[in-house]
């Protein structure tokens, strides 16, 4: 996932966070997990159950908190929308099934990423560093925050101005599709389902929002994309969604 250059990878391994949260009920995991993490925090929280999780996000503060599905107390799926509804913190979430159903409910939750157990320990460190990575660049306003100008791939898209080009030409976008632009643009890198974005964009829960988005964002692509049939910008996430994925 991601576009990755060398100079990313050193920057990515610089990457640190004050305090992690890991949920997990499972101890072996917890340990594993915490061997996997040293080197990219200064302090690991742990919690068993979904309730001390919760405590322990609200009262610690973690940059970044890693939730196992399976808990004894509670639906990790309810502890993430839980967390979500006070907090902006980045939620990784570890989980033993797979599909595509459960990862749009989840991305719906509030989750900002999803790793499927069993992962290798090098693949975990880099999802959790790139969310790190992503948050902390978001939080800058360099990943397209509203007054952002975005170069990638050739275009230039100015987000306070509602202006895209390619070189000197201006591309016209109809008012839905510089939404749908903007909306990915503003969240590069992650993966927005396609209930996420309808919401953005029509901010209503009429119709069928994967039919609405498939029809603007062949459009848009037609209009921005040098080749629409093999996009870069505008990545398609089979059964979820859509990403906008910037070169770093
Ligand atoms: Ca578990």
């Amino acid at each position: 996932m991601g576009v990755t250059h060398a100079n990313d990878d050193t920057l990515m391994a610089t990457i640190r966070a004050r305090a992690l949260l890991v949920i997990e009920d499972d101890a072996p995991i917890r340990r594993a997990l915490q061997n996997a993490l040293s080197d990219v925090a200064d302090r690991l929280l742990e919690a068993a159950t979904g309730k001390e999780g919760i405590d322990l996000a609200a009262t610690e503060r973690p940059e970044l908190i890693i939730l196992d599905l399976g808990l004894p107390d509670a639906l990790g799926v309810d502890v993430c929308r839980e967390i979500r509804s006070w907090s902006r913190v980045p939620i990784v979430v570890l989980s033993a099934r797979h599909s595509d159903t459960e990862k749009v409910l989840l991305l719906n939750a509030g989750a900002d990423d999803y790793v499927t157990k069993p992962f290798s320990t090098p693949e975990f460190v880099a999802r959790v560093r790139a969310v790190l990575r992503r948050t902390r660049l978001s939080r800058r306003g360099t990943t397209g925050d509203d007054g952002a100008v975005v170069e990638a791939y050739g275009l230039v898209i100015d987000i306070a101005r509602r202006r895209v080009a390619r070189g000197q030409t201006m591309i016209r976008l109809t008012p839905i599709e510089w939404d749908i632009l903007r909306t990915l643009v503003s969240n590069a890198g992650r993966t927005l389902t396609h209930q996420q974005i309808f919401d953005a964009v029509w901010g209503s829960a009429l119709g069928s929002p994967q039919q609405y988005l498939r029809v603007h964002v062949t459009n848009l692509r037609r209009k921005i994309e040098a080749n629409p049939a093999r996009p870069e910008l505008i990545v398609t996430e089979p059964g979820v969604g859509y990403r906008a994925e910037l070169p770093a």
